[in-house]
C-alpha cells in the first residue's frame, strides 16, 4: 500500500515539474513575441530635488502588459529575458524610447534606465547607448544608466572599462540598490560613481530601528565626502521625506513623491511640479 502511494506520489511530482517546466516554456514564448505585438512600455517615476522638491528627471520603469497574463513585474520577467539571451534586444528598446520620450521633456530634465549585468556581457553597450542619443537628439548629460554591483561580479576589468566609456559619452552612472550586495563599499573604489541610490530596504527600517537610520546617515556622508549624490529610494511616507530632507540626501525618490506612470501623464505632473502638488496636498 505504502508503495504504490509512493508511485502515486511520485507521479504526480513528475506531472508537477511537467507543469512548471511547460509554465516557464510558454512565458519564454510569450516574452520572445513581446517587443514585436508593442507589449512594452515605459512608466516614469519622478526623481525629485531633496531642498526644492522640484522634479529633476524621471526613472524609466519597464512594463510588459500581456493580453493573457495582464501587466507582468519586471522582477519575474528581467531575469528570464536575461537566462535567454533576449535582455539586449529589450534593453536596446528600453534605451532608444527613454531617450525618444525624454526628448520631449523640458531641457535639463533627465531620465534614468536601467541597465542589467547581462548587457554588459555581448554586444556593443556603449554603441547603443551612443545611437540611442544621437537618434533621439537627446543630450548625453540628460542620461543617467543605473547599474547593480552584479556589473562587477564577472569579467570585472572588462565591465569597469565598460563604464568609463559610457562616462566617456557624457551620460552619468548611479549605482543602484546600494547596501543590499556582498560588499557594496568596495566598489565605490573601483569607479567614481555618480550617483548612490540608497536601496528602500534601509527607508523602509529607518521608523522601526536605528540602524536603519544610521546606515542612511553613514552613506549620505560617504557620499559628501567622496562627493557623490545621494539619493533614498521607496520614500512611502512624510515622516521618511522630512527626515531624509534632515540627514543631507541630494535627491528623494518613493511612491510618496510619485508613482511610476505612464508618459502621457508627465506633462500635466511637469507643469504643477512636484512641490506644488505637495504643498496643495498638505
Ligand atoms: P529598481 O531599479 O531598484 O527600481 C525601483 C523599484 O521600486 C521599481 O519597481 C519601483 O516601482 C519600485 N518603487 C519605487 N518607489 C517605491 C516605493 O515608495 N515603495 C515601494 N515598495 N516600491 C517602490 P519595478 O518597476 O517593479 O522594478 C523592479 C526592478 O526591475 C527595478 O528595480 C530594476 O532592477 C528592474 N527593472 C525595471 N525596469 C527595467 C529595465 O528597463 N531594464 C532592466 N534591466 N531592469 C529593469
Ligand atoms: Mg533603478
Ligand atoms: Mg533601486
Ligand atoms: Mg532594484
Amino acid at each position: 500500500r505504502s508503495k504504490s502511494q509512493g508511485r502515486g506520489a511520485f507521479r504526480f511530482f513528475e506531472a508537477g515539474m511537467d507543469q512548471s517546466l511547460q509554465a516557464r516554456r510558454s512565458l519564454e514564448g510569450d516574452l520572445r513575441q513581446a517587443l514585436a505585438r508593442g507589449e512594452f512600455e515605459l512608466f516614469y517615476q519622478p526623481i525629485v530635488a531633496a531642498g526644492s522638491l522640484q522634479v529633476l528627471g524621471f526613472e524609466a520603469l519597464l512594463r510588459w502588459f500581456h493580453p493573457g497574463r495582464g501587466a507582468v513585474p519586471p522582477a519575474e520577467f528581467i531575469p528570464v529575458a536575461e537566462e535567454i539571451g533576449l535582455i539586449h534586444a529589450i534593453g536596446d528598446w528600453v534605451l532608444r524610447q527613454a531617450c525618444r520620450e525624454a526628448a520631449r521633456w523640458p531641457d535639463g530634465c533627465r531620465v534614468a534606465v536601467n541597465l542589467s549585468a547581462a548587457q554588459f556581457r555581448r554586444g556593443d553597450l556603449a554603441g547603443s547607448v551612443s545611437a540611442a542619443l544621437a537618434e533621439a537628439g537627446l543630450a548625453p548629460a540628460r542620461l543617467e544608466l543605473e547599474i547593480t554591483e552584479s556589473v562587477f561580479l564577472d569579467d570585472s576589468a572588462d565591465n569597469i572599462a565598460l563604464l568609463h566609456r559610457l562616462r566617456g559619452l557624457g551620460v552619468a552612472i548611479s549605482l543602484d540598490d546600494f547596501g543590499t550586495g556582498y560588499s557594496s563599499l568596495a566598489y565605490l573604489n573601483r569607479f567614481p560613481f555618480d550617483k548612490i541610490k540608497i536601496d528602500r530596504s534601509f527607508i523602509r527600517d529607518m521608523a522601526e530601528d536605528r540602524h536603519g537610520l544610521a546606515i542612511v546617515r553613514a552613506v549620505v556622508s560617504l557620499g559628501a565626502s567622496l562627493g557623490i549624490r545621494t539619493l533614498a529610494e521607496g520614500i512611502e511616507t512624510a515622516e521618511q521625506l522630512e527626515r531624509l530632507r534632515q540627514e543631507g540626501c541630494s535627491e528623494l525618490q518613493g511612491y510618496h513623491l510619485g508613482r511610476p506612470m505612464p508618459a502621457p501623464r508627465l506633462p500635466a505632473l511637469l507643469e504643477r511640479g512636484v512641490a506644488r502638488r505637495l504643498h496643495d496636498a498638505a
